[in-house]
């Protein structure tokens, strides 16, 4: 579907060669932010069964349905990480992702922890952080396209 266009984490490659990858062999994170970013396309994708998959026992949430709550995921920056190389056991991403939902631009602001198990990186918690602002009609679209709102993401 959208296998050629740019990865939605925000890499240079596209989506094929990027996160879709990972999606289908988690075991191809070979790093706490390529699983990050990840896991954030998998937010965009709604993709509940990855999320799972790739969350630490520990902290994993019985059951996920993330489509129930629908945003308009925009982007992703990363924007620092500590550890979380392929010689580590855990490691730390620090991120602002930015959506709109119901009329509202948010940025979610997140340390997140992870954790190196067999071989696999897994999400163990996070502390986000988020604010959010109302979009007028008549300002420009947040997503960039430089439309106003209203003939844009309304
Ligand atoms: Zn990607
Ligand atoms: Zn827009």
């Amino acid at each position: 579907m959208m296998d050629n266009k740019p990865c939605p984490c925000g890499s240079t490659a596209s989506f094929a060669e990027c996160c879709a990858l990972i999606i289908k062999d988690h075991s191809l994170a070979k790093t706490a932010e390529q699983l990050m970013r990840s896991r954030y396309t998998a937010f965009t994708l709604e993709d509940n069964n990855y999320l799972l998959k790739t969350w630490a026992k520990e902290s994993r949430p019985e059951t996920l349905n993330i489509e129930e709550a629908p945003v308009q995921w925009l982007d992703l920056k990363v924007e620092n990480h500590e550890e979380g190389s392929e010689k580590d056991i855990k490691g730390t991403v620090t991120f602002t992702a930015r959506f709109i939902s119901s009329d509202h631009l948010c940025h979610l602001h997140e340390e997140s922890r992870f954790v190196r198990e067999d071989n696999k990186w897994f999400y163990l918690d996070g502390t986000p952080e988020s604010s959010t602002k109302k979009i007028s009609r008549n300002e420009k679209c947040p997503c960039g396209s430089g439309k106003k709102y209203k003939r844009c993401c309304l």
